[in-house]
């Protein structure tokens, strides 16, 4: 064999026990558990995108090197790498349609007339997904948001915040964090129980033993349980183009070479399809498996935001961590500043928002912020609407038309009821309610983001307790119709959630790799 023979078999195995298409932490989830669970079991993790940080699957704001940093964002794009991105100052309020900095938007397909549809309905083509890049909020569900026909939710949600790294102190040094969270308790607090009231947020953040603040990825759910197992393969640049079903079972991948064009036949005893809330249906779709509920219920969460100013913010600044101090500590830290305190208004079925409450730098929505401003006392507020759920809310695919990777073209049909419109006017009134509680408006106007702009989308893929055309996986996410194919990621979340919906995925993905895992042991005993 010549040497590009043998890399290439090295690339691609001939046949796996478990094959898992995408690298976000979904699928990463699976590789950790099996790794710790049935170590014997050999995977292979095939990812579309390129490699583009490391370890591979890193958040890319832990990169210091702003070109690098950059550059790491233009190759997770896919086929929108070049476009204009949200950094440019504006354009978030502008309502622009253009993507954050590490994704891509549809081409088309994302709204029909007399809809409402998806205009900035967004996904991340690299190593490690949309993770690479996201805020790493990690708030637990609550009331109609829990998928109450899992038993053991909150243990799988404990192991997801391990998976993850959540912490809930990384920010403590901010200096307006408390000032934050004491302002916004006096307008929220009243009459609710400990677990809906105002708090730091859970974040995917942790400070590691050099004192630097580290964004979880990919890499951290990978752990090194994954990293140090032999029998787990991570392949990039490597687009699953089709799930194999035999005898209406998994029976593999059929995959293609980015780099070389050429295309492999993998066997696999189970496939877990872990490729984003719209990617994940669109491959089942395009491998035959077609259930009534495939790409249904879609919903995205309506997203209002606002920002203030904390009043008094020069007199508030600690003697030790002064104003002065405080901007060149900004300047020094780059990508993560001490400054990012993120507060939590948690979701409740009264008032159904989801409240993330972030200073300066860790706000994904830009601000023009002028210089003389104290660094963390600019705060951004965003809340997160649940969705009215409807059947008819979905995406679909087409059989004459592909998209940039050869795969079945988007369509999105999608719309806000009535009901949506008075949570999301609510949602208005709330947050000039809650500026106005932590400091002076900048703006005395909420902002209603494009619909798409939580990154946030489920319902596509999604589980349910049993198989009445409602759903599209059960309870461990094996879908109904093709066992031993699995299905990872938002869209398998049933419920209307309002809060950020990742540490849920990854709770539910950790149920479906144990299912794997007794299966796949029991079959071989
Ligand atoms: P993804 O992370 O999207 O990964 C899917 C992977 O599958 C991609 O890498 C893709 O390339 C790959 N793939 C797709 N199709 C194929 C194929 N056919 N073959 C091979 N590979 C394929 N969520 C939160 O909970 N909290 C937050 O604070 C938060 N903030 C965010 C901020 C930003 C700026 C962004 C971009 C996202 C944010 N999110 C947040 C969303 C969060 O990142 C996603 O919920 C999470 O990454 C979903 O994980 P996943 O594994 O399901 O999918």
């Amino acid at each position: 064999m010549s040497g590009t023979d043998l890399e290439r078999a090295a690339r691609y195995p001939d046949a796996v026990d478990v094959a898992i298409v995408g690298s976000g932490p979904t699928g990463a989830a699976y590789a950790r558990i099996l790794s710790e669970e049935a170590p014997g079991l050999t995977i292979a993790m095939f990812e579309a995108g390129p490699t583009v940080s490391d370890p591979p699957g890193a958040h890319v704001k832990n990169i210091e090197d702003p070109d690098r940093r950059a550059a790491a964002q233009r190759a997770s794009e896919g086929p929108g790498a070049g476009a204009d991105t949200v950094d440019s100052p504006g354009a978030v309020k502008s309502g622009e349609r253009r993507a954050r900095p590490g994704t891509f938007l549809l081409a088309d397909g994302y709204a029909f007339p007399g809809e409402d549809g998806l205009p900035v309905a967004a996904m991340s083509t690299n190593v490690g997904g949309m993770a690479a890049h996201w805020t790493a909020a990690c708030p637990r569900p609550s009331g109609s948001e829990r998928i109450a026909f899992l038993p053991d939710l909150d243990d799988l949600l404990g192991e997801a915040d391990r998976l993850l790294g959540v912490t809930t102190d990384a920010f403590d040094g901010s200096p307006f964090g408390a000032v934050v969270r004491e302002r916004l308790a006096a307008a929220v607090d009243e009459g609710r129980v400990p677990a809906t009231q105002v708090q730091r947020m859970p974040l995917a953040v942790h400070r590691r033993e050099d004192g630097r603040l580290v964004w979880s990825g990919s890499d951290v759910v990978l752990g090194d349980a994954s990293r140090e197992n032999a029998n787990f393969h991570l392949v990039d640049e490597s687009l699953v183009r089709r799930v194999l079903v035999e005898d209406g079972r998994a029976a593999g991948v059929e995959v293609r070479d980015v780099r070389t064009g050429e295309t492999h036949r993998v066997r696999a005893r189970a496939v877990v399809v872990a490729a984003d809330a719209l990617r994940t249906p669109q491959l089942l779709w395009a491998s035959g498996i077609r259930p009534d509920a495939l790409g249904r219920y879609l919903n995205d969460q309506a997203q209002v935001v606002f920002a203030s100013r904390i009043r008094d913010a020069e007199r508030l600044v600690p003697e030790s961590n002064g104003a002065h101090g405080a901007r060149e500590q900004v300047a020094a830290e780059g990508a993560l500043s001490e400054q990012s305190g993120v507060s939590w208004v948690p979701f409740t079925d009264d008032v159904p928002f989801h409240g993330q409450i972030m200073q300066l730098d860790a706000s994904p929505v830009p601000l023009a912020v002028d210089d003389p401003v104290v660094p963390g006392s600019i705060v951004g507020l965003g809340l997160f609407c649940a969705k009215d759920l409807q059947r008819d809310d979905r995406v679909e695919f087409a059989d004459d038309a592909t998209d940039a990777y050869g795969l079945p073209a988007m369509r999105i049909h999608y719309r806000l009821t009535e009901r949506d419109h008075e949570v999301i006017d609510r949602a208005r009134e709330e947050i000039v309610r809650l500026g106005a509680a932590v400091g002076d408006p900048l703006d005395p106007r909420p902002f209603t983001m494009p619909l798409g702009a939580s990154l946030h989308y489920q319902g596509t893929t999604r589980m349910g307790p049993v198989d009445d055309g409602e759903s599209v996986c059960g309870p461990d996410s094996e879908v109904w119709a093709a066992p031993g194919v699995f299905v990872a990621g938002n869209g398998v979340i049933p419920t209307a959630t309002a809060c950020n919906p990742t540490l849920t995925s990854v709770a539910v993905a950790i149920r479906g790799a144990r299912k794997i895992a007794s299966d796949l042991a029991s079959e071989s005993a």
